[in-house]
């Protein structure tokens, strides 16, 4: 289960891939300590999910990361 995005008034949209082939989509005002998807029963933290929301989420850590990455790696030859 993941983050997919804020909702502009509040609250998220979370992902959860209910099994390989349909990933359901649905909306919470809150995230509270856990997470639970209406359609498959699946749980998640709350705090977990915001974590990696945050971590994975932001466009420019996701650059600078890569940055990163890329100039600490040089391949000669
Ligand atoms: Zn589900």
């Amino acid at each position: 289960m993941h983050i997919v995005g804020k909702r502009p008034g509040g609250g998220y949209v979370i992902g959860c891939v209910c099994d390989e082939e349909d990933v359901h989509e649905f909306r919470v005002r809150k995230l509270g300590v856990s997470v639970e998807c209406p359609n498959c029963g699946a749980t998640a933290i709350g705090t977990e999910l915001l974590t990696t929301y945050h971590l994975q989420g932001s466009p420019e850590a996701g650059v600078s990361a890569a940055t990163a990455v890329a100039g600490g790696t040089r391949v000669v030859g």
